[in-house]
């Protein structure tokens, strides 16, 4: 079979990225890492006429983490540099976890976080945890910058928000609450290296044992990671015990809607909702419980 064959511009700022995907239309495509991208050229799934790739614009590699300022990771940070980063590591230790969670080692050291977002997978590794943390999106485009929730970014299995010319320029996490704590459990056929079956991130916030907030996302088991919003209502304003933790994770599962797929059937996705949401709010709790 033929190499695909397409133009490749590697722009030095993201105004020259934006100017060359405006004037490239919908035949021109975003490479961060290219781990998502060329394994779909490879497989006849994209046709681009042009690739824009953003590795070479200085600064878009940029984590900055700390507790009071919140957290950002540019477009091309790699999943393995997140994974590693100190200040990650120590003030969101989930996000830290959910990187180093992704793939092999050899697909961290090329794949970026912000890519896994823009590839808009269902089971995307790194969505579940940085939604529960209420995670914001900076995007640029020819009409300037904007920011939106990451809840509101993904559309559709591959789909997301994004307008012809925009990029995401960095991915943005508000500095944790007094009393929070977060979590994520994934599974998947071979543990590693293949994407999740099902995977759950979730926060609680505490005031002793009092829930003053929750926010559990489900991801593989919708054609979007999606907010359980009923099972997160049910945990709110609660004293957290086990019992309400299983109620909550069995109200989890019946909000998702998952699919018979190579990576599991319909049913026991269903169960292992329940089973990975109890695991992530015992997580988090725990973690809230220690970060009072
Ligand atoms: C062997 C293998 C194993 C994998 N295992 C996992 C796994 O366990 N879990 C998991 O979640 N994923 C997995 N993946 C998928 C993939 O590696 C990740 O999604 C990775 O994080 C993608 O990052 P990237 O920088 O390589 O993205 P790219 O391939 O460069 O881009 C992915 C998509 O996002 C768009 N894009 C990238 N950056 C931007 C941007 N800044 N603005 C706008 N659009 C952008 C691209 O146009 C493309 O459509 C695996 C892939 C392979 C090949």
């Amino acid at each position: 079979m033929p190499a695909a064959q397409f133009d490749y511009i590697a722009p030095t700022s993201v105004d020259e990225a934006v100017a060359a995907l405006v004037e490239g239309g919908r035949d021109t495509r975003v490479m961060a890492g290219g781990t998502d991208l060329i394994v779909k050229i490879r497989h006849r799934m994209l046709f681009p006429k042009c690739i824009v790739n953003l590795k070479r614009i200085a600064g878009l590699d940029a984590i900055t983490a700390d507790k009071k300022n919140g957290l950002t990771i540019g477009a091309t940070a790699l999943l393995a540099d997140v994974a590693a980063h100190k200040g990650i590591r120590r003030h969101y230790p989930t996000v830290a976890e959910a990187a180093g969670a992704t793939a092999n080692v050899q697909i961290r050291n090329m794949g970026t976080v912000v890519g896994n977002l823009c590839n808009a997978s269902p089971s995307a590794d790194n969505a579940p945890t940085l939604m529960a943390m209420a995670a914001t999106v900076d995007i640029a485009g020819p009409r300037g910058i904007r920011s939106m929730p990451l809840d509101q970014f993904f559309q559709g299995p591959g789909i997301t928000a994004l307008k012809t010319g925009e990029i995401v320029t960095a991915i943005r996490v508000p500095p944790p609450v007094a009393g929070s704590g977060t979590a994520y459990h994934s599974l998947s056929q071979r543990g590693k290296l293949d994407c999740s079956a099902v995977g759950v991130g979730t926060m609680v916030v505490l005031k002793g044992d009092h829930c003053t907030n929750a926010r559990i996302i489900v991801g593989a088991c919708a054609p979007v990671p999606m907010r359980t919003q009923a099972a997160e209502k049910m945990l709110i304003g609660k004293q957290i015990t086990d019992t309400l933790v299983r109620r909550a994770a069995q109200k989890a599962s019946e909000e998702t809607s998952p699919i018979t797929d190579v990576r599991a059937s319909a049913p026991y996705r269903w169960k292992m909702v329940s089973v990975l949401t109890i695991r992530a709010l015992t997580d988090a709790r725990k973690m809230a419980l220690r970060r009072q």
